[in-house]
Protein backbone atom coordinates (compact mmCIF):
# COMPACT_ATOMS: atom_id res chain seq x y z
CA UNK A 1 0.00 0.00 0.00
CA UNK A 2 1.52 3.27 -1.17
CA UNK A 3 0.81 6.91 0.04
CA UNK A 4 -1.11 7.43 -2.95
CA UNK A 5 -3.59 4.63 -1.78
CA UNK A 6 -4.20 7.13 1.88
CA UNK A 7 -5.71 9.67 -0.23
CA UNK A 8 -8.66 10.75 0.59
CA UNK A 9 -8.25 9.41 4.39
CA UNK A 10 -8.71 11.20 7.51
CA UNK A 11 -5.19 13.02 9.22
CA UNK A 12 -5.07 14.36 12.17
CA UNK A 13 -1.84 16.33 13.05
CA UNK A 14 -1.36 18.08 16.70
CA UNK A 15 0.66 20.88 16.94
CA UNK A 16 -0.62 21.73 13.68
CA UNK A 17 -0.64 25.29 13.23
CA UNK A 18 3.09 26.23 13.55
CA UNK A 19 6.88 24.54 12.49
CA UNK A 20 6.57 20.78 11.63
CA UNK A 21 3.12 20.14 12.31
CA UNK A 22 2.33 23.25 10.17
CA UNK A 23 4.61 21.98 7.46
CA UNK A 24 3.06 18.21 7.95
CA UNK A 25 -0.28 18.84 7.16
CA UNK A 26 0.66 20.88 3.96
CA UNK A 27 2.51 17.66 2.99
CA UNK A 28 -0.32 15.20 3.80
CA UNK A 29 -2.89 17.59 2.00
CA UNK A 30 -0.60 17.53 -1.02
CA UNK A 31 -0.81 13.80 -1.07
CA UNK A 32 -4.36 14.16 -0.79
CA UNK A 33 -5.24 13.22 2.83
CA UNK A 34 -7.60 15.13 4.56
CA UNK A 35 -6.23 17.14 7.07
CA UNK A 36 -7.43 17.80 10.89
CA UNK A 37 -5.54 19.96 12.89
CA UNK A 38 -5.37 20.11 16.80
CA UNK A 39 -3.93 22.96 18.72
CA UNK A 40 -4.31 25.61 20.72
CA UNK A 41 -3.36 27.95 18.42
CA UNK A 42 -6.71 29.49 17.30
CA UNK A 43 -5.64 32.63 14.79
CA UNK A 44 -2.77 30.09 13.20
CA UNK A 45 -4.73 27.50 13.15
CA UNK A 46 -8.50 28.23 11.31
CA UNK A 47 -6.13 30.16 9.06
CA UNK A 48 -3.89 27.00 7.95
CA UNK A 49 -7.01 24.71 8.02
CA UNK A 50 -8.67 27.69 5.46
CA UNK A 51 -5.85 27.25 3.21
CA UNK A 52 -5.63 23.63 3.17
CA UNK A 53 -9.61 23.22 3.23
CA UNK A 54 -9.21 21.07 5.97
CA UNK A 55 -10.32 21.26 9.80
CA UNK A 56 -8.76 23.10 12.52
CA UNK A 57 -9.92 21.83 16.00
CA UNK A 58 -8.87 23.45 19.00
CA UNK A 59 -7.53 20.86 21.57
CA UNK A 60 -5.19 20.68 24.33
CA UNK A 61 -3.25 17.41 23.95
CA UNK A 62 -3.08 17.11 27.16
CA UNK A 63 -6.69 17.02 28.00
CA UNK A 64 -8.25 14.08 27.20
CA UNK A 65 -11.58 15.00 27.32
CA UNK A 66 -10.52 17.86 24.55
CA UNK A 67 -8.88 15.28 22.49
CA UNK A 68 -12.45 12.81 22.59
CA UNK A 69 -14.02 16.19 21.43
CA UNK A 70 -11.64 17.08 19.16
CA UNK A 71 -11.77 13.84 17.63
CA UNK A 72 -15.51 13.38 17.48
CA UNK A 73 -15.59 16.44 15.13
CA UNK A 74 -13.25 14.79 12.93
CA UNK A 75 -15.15 11.21 12.53
CA UNK A 76 -18.08 12.98 11.93
CA UNK A 77 -16.25 15.95 9.61
CA UNK A 78 -13.96 13.43 7.55
CA UNK A 79 -14.28 9.95 9.00
CA UNK A 80 -12.71 7.47 10.74
CA UNK A 81 -8.97 9.06 11.76
CA UNK A 82 -6.25 7.06 9.53
CA UNK A 83 -3.19 8.73 10.29
CA UNK A 84 -1.88 10.88 13.38
CA UNK A 85 1.36 12.62 13.37
CA UNK A 86 1.50 13.77 17.24
CA UNK A 87 3.55 17.32 16.85
CA UNK A 88 2.64 19.29 19.63
CA UNK A 89 5.48 20.32 21.82
CA UNK A 90 6.28 22.54 24.62
CA UNK A 91 10.34 23.44 25.12
CA UNK A 92 10.83 25.13 28.22
CA UNK A 93 14.66 25.39 29.62
CA UNK A 94 15.66 24.88 33.05
CA UNK A 95 18.72 22.95 35.04
CA UNK A 96 17.97 20.37 37.55
CA UNK A 97 19.53 22.67 39.87
CA UNK A 98 19.33 26.33 39.52
CA UNK A 99 21.15 28.91 41.91
CA UNK A 100 20.64 26.18 44.56
CA UNK A 101 16.93 25.60 44.03
CA UNK A 102 16.13 22.38 42.64
CA UNK A 103 14.04 22.41 38.82
CA UNK A 104 10.75 23.70 39.44
CA UNK A 105 8.39 20.47 39.74
CA UNK A 106 5.51 22.31 37.81
CA UNK A 107 7.46 23.36 34.79
CA UNK A 108 8.98 19.77 34.81
CA UNK A 109 5.38 18.01 35.20
CA UNK A 110 3.82 20.26 32.27
CA UNK A 111 6.72 19.42 30.16
CA UNK A 112 5.96 15.68 30.72
CA UNK A 113 1.96 16.10 30.35
CA UNK A 114 2.05 17.81 26.92
CA UNK A 115 5.23 16.16 25.26
CA UNK A 116 4.95 12.59 26.54
CA UNK A 117 1.10 12.17 28.45
CA UNK A 118 -0.26 14.54 25.32
CA UNK A 119 1.26 12.45 22.91
CA UNK A 120 -0.21 9.03 24.51
CA UNK A 121 -4.09 10.44 25.01
CA UNK A 122 -3.67 11.82 21.40
CA UNK A 123 -2.22 8.02 19.90
CA UNK A 124 -4.30 6.11 22.47
CA UNK A 125 -7.68 7.46 21.74
CA UNK A 126 -6.77 7.38 17.97
CA UNK A 127 -5.97 3.69 17.85
CA UNK A 128 -9.62 2.72 19.24
CA UNK A 129 -11.16 4.78 16.46
CA UNK A 130 -8.58 3.30 14.05
CA UNK A 131 -8.97 -0.17 15.48
CA UNK A 132 -12.81 0.32 15.69
CA UNK A 133 -13.14 1.03 12.13
CA UNK A 134 -12.79 -1.71 8.89
CA UNK A 135 -9.22 -2.33 7.20
CA UNK A 136 -8.11 0.01 4.85
CA UNK A 137 -6.17 -1.94 2.82
CA UNK A 138 -6.10 -5.89 1.67
CA UNK A 139 -3.05 -6.98 4.30
CA UNK A 140 -5.34 -5.55 7.20
CA UNK A 141 -3.82 -2.07 7.37
CA UNK A 142 -5.93 0.17 9.55
CA UNK A 143 -3.81 3.43 10.43
CA UNK A 144 -0.20 5.13 10.88
CA UNK A 145 0.90 6.63 14.20
CA UNK A 146 3.60 9.30 13.97
CA UNK A 147 5.01 10.32 17.21
CA UNK A 148 7.62 13.21 17.21
CA UNK A 149 10.61 12.87 19.81
CA UNK A 150 14.34 15.28 19.42
CA UNK A 151 17.54 14.09 19.02
CA UNK A 152 17.05 15.68 22.95
CA UNK A 153 16.26 12.04 24.06
CA UNK A 154 19.19 10.34 23.55
CA UNK A 155 21.72 13.81 23.71
CA UNK A 156 20.05 15.86 25.79
CA UNK A 157 22.05 19.43 26.41
CA UNK A 158 21.99 21.43 29.64
CA UNK A 159 18.79 22.64 30.66
CA UNK A 160 17.08 19.85 28.64
CA UNK A 161 16.36 17.45 31.66
CA UNK A 162 12.62 17.85 31.42
CA UNK A 163 12.58 18.41 27.39
CA UNK A 164 14.89 15.16 26.90
CA UNK A 165 12.58 13.32 29.97
CA UNK A 166 9.64 13.61 27.55
CA UNK A 167 11.35 12.72 24.73
CA UNK A 168 12.95 9.63 26.21
CA UNK A 169 9.31 8.61 27.00
CA UNK A 170 8.32 8.97 23.14
CA UNK A 171 11.83 6.80 22.26
CA UNK A 172 10.38 3.98 24.71
CA UNK A 173 6.82 3.85 24.04
CA UNK A 174 7.65 3.43 20.23
CA UNK A 175 8.12 -0.28 19.91
CA UNK A 176 5.53 -1.46 22.55
CA UNK A 177 2.88 0.86 21.21
CA UNK A 178 3.81 -1.10 17.84
CA UNK A 179 3.68 -4.54 19.33
CA UNK A 180 -0.23 -3.42 21.07
CA UNK A 181 -1.07 -2.64 18.10
CA UNK A 182 0.63 -4.96 15.51
CA UNK A 183 -2.84 -7.68 15.38
CA UNK A 184 -5.29 -4.40 14.20
CA UNK A 185 -2.74 -3.37 11.08
CA UNK A 186 -2.30 -0.18 13.11
CA UNK A 187 1.56 0.96 12.63
CA UNK A 188 3.61 2.71 15.38
CA UNK A 189 7.27 5.28 14.13
CA UNK A 190 8.63 8.08 15.38
CA UNK A 191 10.53 10.23 13.97
CA UNK A 192 13.50 12.27 16.14
CA UNK A 193 14.66 15.68 14.97
CA UNK A 194 17.98 17.54 14.72
CA UNK A 195 17.56 21.26 14.51
CA UNK A 196 14.82 22.53 12.21
CA UNK A 197 14.24 26.17 11.10
CA UNK A 198 10.40 27.04 12.99
CA UNK A 199 9.35 29.84 14.73
CA UNK A 200 11.33 28.69 18.10
CA UNK A 201 14.61 28.99 16.31
CA UNK A 202 13.44 31.80 13.59
CA UNK A 203 13.31 34.04 16.83
CA UNK A 204 17.35 33.06 17.00
CA UNK A 205 19.60 36.25 15.86
CA UNK A 206 21.00 35.15 11.91
CA UNK A 207 23.96 34.57 13.28
CA UNK A 208 22.71 32.53 15.94
CA UNK A 209 21.02 30.44 13.45
CA UNK A 210 23.95 30.05 11.37
CA UNK A 211 26.35 28.77 13.74
CA UNK A 212 23.49 26.04 15.36
CA UNK A 213 23.39 25.34 11.44
CA UNK A 214 26.94 25.07 10.75
CA UNK A 215 27.13 22.33 13.83
CA UNK A 216 25.28 20.13 11.49
CA UNK A 217 27.62 17.24 9.73
CA UNK A 218 26.14 17.57 6.36
CA UNK A 219 24.12 19.33 5.20
CA UNK A 220 25.67 21.84 6.98
CA UNK A 221 22.32 24.22 7.83
CA UNK A 222 19.20 23.95 9.91
CA UNK A 223 16.49 21.29 8.66
CA UNK A 224 13.51 22.22 6.30
CA UNK A 225 10.02 21.99 8.06
CA UNK A 226 8.96 20.33 4.45
CA UNK A 227 11.88 17.90 5.14
CA UNK A 228 10.22 16.67 8.31
CA UNK A 229 7.13 16.32 6.45
CA UNK A 230 8.71 14.67 3.56
CA UNK A 231 9.63 11.35 6.02
CA UNK A 232 6.08 11.33 7.77
CA UNK A 233 4.89 10.82 3.91
CA UNK A 234 7.70 8.29 3.65
CA UNK A 235 6.86 6.17 6.81
CA UNK A 236 3.17 6.25 5.61
CA UNK A 237 4.19 5.52 2.42
CA UNK A 238 5.99 2.30 3.48
CA UNK A 239 4.40 -0.49 5.26
CA UNK A 240 7.50 -2.27 6.54
CA UNK A 241 8.33 0.76 8.36
CA UNK A 242 6.87 -0.15 12.02
CA UNK A 243 7.87 0.17 15.98
CA UNK A 244 11.14 2.36 14.64
CA UNK A 245 12.67 5.86 16.16
CA UNK A 246 14.33 7.43 12.77
CA UNK A 247 16.87 10.04 13.68
CA UNK A 248 16.54 12.93 11.09
CA UNK A 249 19.39 15.44 11.74
CA UNK A 250 21.89 15.64 8.92
CA UNK A 251 24.26 13.15 11.63
CA UNK A 252 24.00 16.05 14.66
CA UNK A 253 25.08 14.58 18.26
CA UNK A 254 24.28 17.51 20.14
CA UNK A 255 26.77 18.43 22.69
CA UNK A 256 26.43 19.53 26.20
CA UNK A 257 26.11 22.96 25.57
P1 LIG B 1 6.20 25.05 17.31
O1 LIG B 1 6.24 25.78 18.59
O2 LIG B 1 6.40 25.79 16.02
O3 LIG B 1 4.83 24.24 17.20
C1 LIG B 1 4.28 23.55 18.30
C2 LIG B 1 2.78 23.67 18.22
O4 LIG B 1 2.25 22.90 19.30
C3 LIG B 1 2.26 25.12 18.39
O5 LIG B 1 1.37 25.43 17.33
C4 LIG B 1 1.54 25.10 19.74
O6 LIG B 1 0.43 25.95 19.79
C5 LIG B 1 1.13 23.62 19.83
N1 LIG B 1 0.87 23.20 21.21
C6 LIG B 1 1.64 23.41 22.33
N2 LIG B 1 1.04 22.90 23.41
C7 LIG B 1 -0.12 22.33 22.98
C8 LIG B 1 -1.17 21.65 23.65
N3 LIG B 1 -1.15 21.42 24.97
N4 LIG B 1 -2.22 21.21 22.90
C9 LIG B 1 -2.25 21.43 21.56
N5 LIG B 1 -1.29 22.08 20.88
C10 LIG B 1 -0.24 22.53 21.59
O7 LIG B 1 7.29 23.89 17.48
P2 LIG B 1 8.02 22.96 16.40
O8 LIG B 1 9.44 23.40 16.37
O9 LIG B 1 7.25 22.83 15.15
O10 LIG B 1 8.01 21.57 17.19
C11 LIG B 1 7.09 20.53 16.87
C12 LIG B 1 7.52 19.27 17.61
O11 LIG B 1 8.81 18.89 17.15
C13 LIG B 1 7.64 19.45 19.13
O12 LIG B 1 7.21 18.26 19.76
C14 LIG B 1 9.12 19.65 19.35
O13 LIG B 1 9.53 19.23 20.63
C15 LIG B 1 9.68 18.74 18.25
N6 LIG B 1 11.05 19.07 17.84
C16 LIG B 1 11.32 20.26 17.20
C17 LIG B 1 12.63 20.53 16.81
C18 LIG B 1 13.02 21.79 16.07
O14 LIG B 1 14.21 21.98 15.79
N7 LIG B 1 12.10 22.67 15.74
C19 LIG B 1 13.65 19.61 17.10
C20 LIG B 1 13.32 18.44 17.77
C21 LIG B 1 12.01 18.17 18.12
Amino acid sequence: MDLKDWAGAAAIVTGGASGLGAATAKALTQAGLKVALFDLSDDMGTALATELEGLFCHVDVSDPASVAAGLDKVQAELGAPRVLVNCAGIAPASKTVSRGEPHDIGAFTKTINVNLIGSFICASQAAARMVAADPFAPDGARGVIINTASVAAFDGQIGQVAYSASKGGIVGMTLPMARDLADKGVRVCAIAPGLFLTPLLEGLPEDVQTSLGAQVPFPSRLGQPAEFGKLVCSIVDNPMLNGEVIRLDGAIRMAPR
